[in-house]
């Protein structure tokens, strides 16, 4: 029988829940509105005992969730949200909630690194050993792939908070970040760009002046990105980066700004492929978490082979 996987998209509005083995083999799924830890998880741990009980056992489960969390497995706090502002969320213990339900290996991670993950396994970054995956939409948030690995350490990277040029001349807004104000996601998120402009990013029309600032501002972090971390790709997602008008703006200015420096061809010539949507749009996270489960247990194959 062929083992199947779940997969648990943990989003801060939503969750999703899915279970099978590929994109063309999603056997069931379903999604419910995030409220309190209990409910929710209450939620997806029922619809995976129905599943268990229809299909038999999963072979492990992945969760792609919101953060803040905390990589280092060896930790306390492993498994735990950090302190959020979602309501009730703060030192939830999820990874405790889903293991005191499952005897299965579960993969705990963020949200953007499963998306990385899924990417990776049958997205836009397949066949690639460094890249990064960036979210623009509620939030501004990246994973990255370094020579194979996802990249943890002090704690999952945060590149939605880097700080990026603000002309308060061309651009006097002052940003939506709690913690920065115009950091990058203060400047470019969602919600900014609904403070800013009055109106729903979705709303904006193609012509309208806030494209223009937004593509700016991306190109700027994707210039940082690319000197930083040295990508073989950069993957971009979510409401804002989905936007099929903004690439070619972006990639424009991400040439303009690096200014002939990068002399790799992928950035002088080839940026159409350099820079590009994520391959599997709005379900890179769920498939992502599909993805985390499905290499938990080849690797729990290869410890038993060695
Ligand atoms: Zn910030």
């Amino acid at each position: 029988m062929t083992p199947l996987f779940g997969g648990i998209e943990g989003g801060g509005t939503k969750f999703i829940c899915a279970v099978g083995t590929s994109p063309d083999d999603i056997r069931r799924e379903t999604r419910f509105p995030t409220t309190a830890p209990a409910e929710t998880l209450g939620q997806a741990i029922d619809f995976f005992k129905q599943v268990e009980r229809d299909y038999g056992r999963l072979s492990a489960l992945g969760i792609a969730t919101f953060g803040p969390i905390d990589p280092n497995p060896a930790s306390p706090a492993h498994g735990f949200i950090l302190p959020t502002p979602k309501p009730g969320w703060s030192n939830a213990n999820v990874l405790g909630m889903l293991k005191s339900a499952f005897d299965m290996p579960i993969v705990f991670e963020l949200d953007v690194n499963g998306a990385a993950m899924g990417e990776w396994t049958w997205g836009a970054a397949q066949g690639l050993d460094t890249f990064l995956y960036l979210t623009v939409g509620t939030g501004i948030g990246g994973g990255v792939m370094a020579n194979g690995s996802l990249l943890h350490g002090l704690l999952c990277p945060e590149m939605g908070h880097i700080m990026i040029p603000h002309d308060p001349l061309r651009d006097p807004f002052e940003g939506v970040c709690p913690f920065h104000n115009d950091c990058f996601e203060g400047l470019a998120s969602g919600p900014a760009l609904e403070k800013r402009w009055g109106r729903r990013a979705e709303t904006l029309p193609p012509d309208h002046p806030a494209w223009a600032l937004e593509a700016h501002y991306i190109a700027l972090a994707l210039a940082n990105y690319t000197l930083t971390f040295s990508p073989q790709r950069i993957v971009i997602g979510g409401g804002v980066g989905g936007r099929e008008d903004l690439l070619p703006l972006i990639r424009r200015q991400v040439q303009e700004i690096l200014n002939g420096y990068v002399r790799s061809p992928a950035v002088a010539e080839k940026i159409d492929e350099f820079i590009v949507h994520a391959g599997l749009g709005s379900r890179a996270g769920m498939l992502g978490a599909i993805a985390l489960a499905k290499q938990a247990t080849s690797s729990v194959d290869h410890e038993n082979r060695a």
